[in-house]
């Protein structure tokens, strides 16, 4: 009983504040183990009569307004909404009027109250203890996948969702369509003549071929892409594909089956999907960090019959070299203008007619392949065209190879 005979002076000038029994008692709250802050405050109260003064719990607490007779309610509202949601856990936070914060504060600060706990963690605490068996799910305080936010000024209780992420490889077949969903140039997606009310500059993606079907089947609010880089859109993603993270934000349900998602989504003969499996946010960063080396495979016409030994030599001078490559024409709006030093790791040549041949090429990540053949009126240097000393254009590009291996995770 130490904490109390310590404290029963402050105690009792609380008490004579209109302070309810949880509210007093959690000015003490880190003191005394293994009881609620309702029994803190009514030891206290006891404690304060036995010294001959009277203090009687109020009516009103001129701290809280009473507002933990409304926990039955808060709770459940609270199960009402982590139940509309499939998750592993959930989480109860809330929102107390700032009024109410820094009337608590102030006390702390002029009774010196270095034990106090907040009334959000007793709220938090307590409606999550009622609402838990009205919920069949443990609580979750590092990454909670739903946390039920309750405003107490509303008793309103708002989900908030952690958002599902899947990773992956696609594979683009299409040269037709963007790997993200474009928004259109003119009206910027509100939908206008240009688009014909779509919103957008191609019909579909391959994020919408995927992330549609997931967000029907997962009840989500939206999905975003997260590609490691992307290819041109008239580029093919061939071979084992590009890894990729989709977001999905707000799901209902989280733990949609992959497989099915898989097979629902290669039914589309614009893309095709592999390899998906769940991972975790930073996921995203990664991916997104990563620059792999690349291997593309482009179909090129030259101005004017070439020679097969000399397509074959000048593609073998390439191995290992250092190139220059100022920001291409065709970018040149949406990127600053600089030059870059890229390496080609190696380029192979296979001759197809007497002014085509088709070049694979290894090289570092972030090289403009087309510019590389073409030269792109000297933009790149050196570049295929000027060493074979023929005029080369890319007809069709394919990326055929990512060198990325996914972290194994357990
Ligand atoms: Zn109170
Ligand atoms: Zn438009």
């Amino acid at each position: 009983m130490d904490w109390i005979s310590e404290n029963l002076d402050k105690a009792e000038e609380l008490a004579s504040c209109g302070l309810c029994d949880r509210c007093l008692g959690r000015m003490f709250g880190k003191l005394g183990t293994c009881m609620t802050n309702d029994v803190r405050g009514r030891m206290l109260r006891a404690a304060i009569s036995e010294n001959g003064k009277t203090a009687p719990a109020p009516e009103m607490c001129g701290l809280c307004e009473n507002v933990f007779d409304l926990m039955d309610r808060f709770a459940c509202a609270v199960a009402e909404g982590v139940n509309s949601v499939r998750s592993d856990n959930f989480l109860v936070g809330s929102r107390v009027e700032p009024e109410i914060s820094d009337k608590e504060k102030a006390l702390w600060e002029r009774y010196g109250l270095e034990n106090a706990e907040p009334i959000k963690t007793e709220l938090n605490r307590e409606i999550g203890k009622l609402a838990l068996p009205m919920i069949n799910r443990p609580v979750e305080f590092k990454n909670p996948q739903v946390v039920a936010c309750i405003d107490t000024r509303f008793a309103d209780v708002v989900l908030d969702i952690a958002p599902v992420f899947i990773a992956g490889r696609y594979l683009k077949y299409s040269r037709e369509i963007p790997q993200t969903i474009w928004p259109c140039r003119v009206c910027k997606g509100k939908g206008c003549p240009r688009c014909h009310g779509t919103g957008k500059m191609y019909q579909t993606s391959v994020q919408e071929v995927i992330g549609d079907i997931a967000l029907e089947m997962s009840g989500g609010e939206e999905h975003f892409f997260h590609g490691m880089g992307r290819e041109d859109i008239d580029a093919r993603m061939l071979g084992e594909g590009r890894p990729f993270v989709l977001e999905i934000s707000r799901p209902r349900i989280r733990d949609i089956d992959l497989d099915d998602l898989e097979r629902k989504a290669n039914a589309s003969d614009l893309a095709g999907f592999t390899r998906l499996h769940f991972v975790p946010r930073d996921s995203v960063q990664e991916y997104k960090c990563a620059d792999p080396d690349k291997i593309y495979k482009a179909r090129v016409k030259s101005d004017g019959k070439v020679n097969k030994e000399r397509v074959i030599e000048v593609a073998l001078s390439f191995k290992n070299a250092h190139i220059d490559q100022r920001t291409p024409r065709r970018v040149e709006h949406r990127r600053a203008d600089l030059v870059r030093k890229r390496e080609v790791r190696w380029v192979e040549a296979v001759m197809i007619g007497d002014d085509e041949f088709d070049l694979t090429l290894s090289t570092e990540s972030g090289t403009y392949i087309k510019e590389f053949v073409s030269g792109d009126d000297g933009r790149t240097k050196p570049n295929f065209s000027d060493a074979l000393g023929v005029q080369c254009l890319v007809q069709t590009l394919d990326v055929i190879a990512i060198n990325y291996q996914e972290p194994t995770r357990d």
